[in-house]
């Protein structure tokens, strides 16, 4: 979650919607924090969520009780629906109600819930949910999150008051990094993920180190050749195992690809994205297929054989 100090440089406009929003009782019932997918989305609720719980009055002091118990995971007026791994289900919804008609209302008091990643539930949660949002109680502020605008119901899109999340500046934050892992992958990372907590997770992980081995191999033997690509494309079939492993190859080399499309210069890349400039002609097919095959891949589309389409691909074919 940010720290005060974090939001207030990053989050600018969002600092002085809510504070003044706060300052003057002048809140929605409904908020859809939107933005791309390594945008600080979950982190924004989180903290305006506490904001609005701060018995200062203001944005979250991180020194009141109520802000304590929310760090501490423990705030009684406060719950978390998390769609970024799992589905969200009617039952989530229905929970929530009963939650919070069980919870005490004192006066001048406001509960809240994040939804996050919304476009990520199935019709039933979101038919409940839109009853919620329909009828709501006097104290009860809903904040849901987005990365994807067009998956959310415009029912629900019309019941909230749409908040643009903007990206911190990765290239700066990535360039003063100084911690343990790879800088190349740090900030591989950081386009796919906001947190310095997930991020380190990922980072530590056998299946994210064993995707990047694996691509950075590709990589190398397509721009020095020497070796033969396809040859590591085979062995890379072999050596990688799961949905999350295949999540992280596409992903990764989805991103070094479309840089070079872009002629991005970002000075972490450029080794890779100038390399590959004798394969340009190719890149907008294999995007196409790494974003394809990363769409599908909790539907299980055939690892190998994405490796074959993608060997085509970059020989022409
Ligand atoms: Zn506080």
């Amino acid at each position: 979650m940010y720290s005060r100090e974090d939001f207030l440089k990053e989050q600018v406009v969002l600092s002085k919607l809510f504070s003044n929003g706060i300052k003057s009782s002048r809140l929605s019932h409904a908020y859809l924090l939107y933005g791309e997918n390594s945008s600080p989305l979950l982190d924004s609720a989180l903290f305006i969520a506490k904001s609005l719980s701060c018995k200062k009055g203001g944005l979250a002091c991180d020194e009141c009780d109520s802000c304590i118990r929310f760090n501490k995971g423990v705030h009684p007026d406060f719950m978390l629906i998390d769609g970024e791994e799992k589905i969200i289900r009617k039952s989530n919804i229905e929970e929530l109600s009963h939650f919070f008609s069980m919870s005490t209302a004192e006066v001048n008091h406001i509960s809240t819930y994040v939804i996050n990643h919304i476009e990520n539930s199935t019709s039933e949660a979101v038919n409940a949910l839109l009853k919620t949002l329909e009828e709501p109680s006097g104290n009860t502020v809903a904040i849901l999150t987005t990365d994807n605008r067009s998956k959310v119901l415009p029912t629900i899109v019309s019941r909230c008051q749409l908040v643009p999340i903007f990206k911190p500046d990765i290239i700066q934050k990535v360039n003063s990094y100084k911690g343990e892992f790879d800088r190349r992958a740090y900030y591989l990372v950081s386009l796919m993920v906001y947190s310095e907590e997930r991020k380190n997770e990922i980072l530590d992980s056998k299946e994210f180190n064993s995707a990047y081995e694996v691509c950075l191999d590709y990589l190398d033997a397509l721009i020095r050749k020497n070796e033969d690509p396809n040859y590591i494309l085979i062995r890379g079939g072999d050596y990688l195992k799961s949905n999350k492993c295949y999540n992280y190859f596409y992903s990764i080399l989805s991103t070094i690809f479309t840089s070079c499309l872009l002629d991005k210069k970002d000075g972490i890349l450029d080794v890779y994205t100038n390399g590959l400039n004798p394969y340009k002609k190719y890149l907008d097919k294999a995007v196409a297929l790494l974003d394809e095959a990363k769409a599908k891949s909790s539907a299980n589309m055939n690892f190998t054989f994405t490796l074959s389409c993608l060997a085509l691909i970059m020989e022409g074919k």
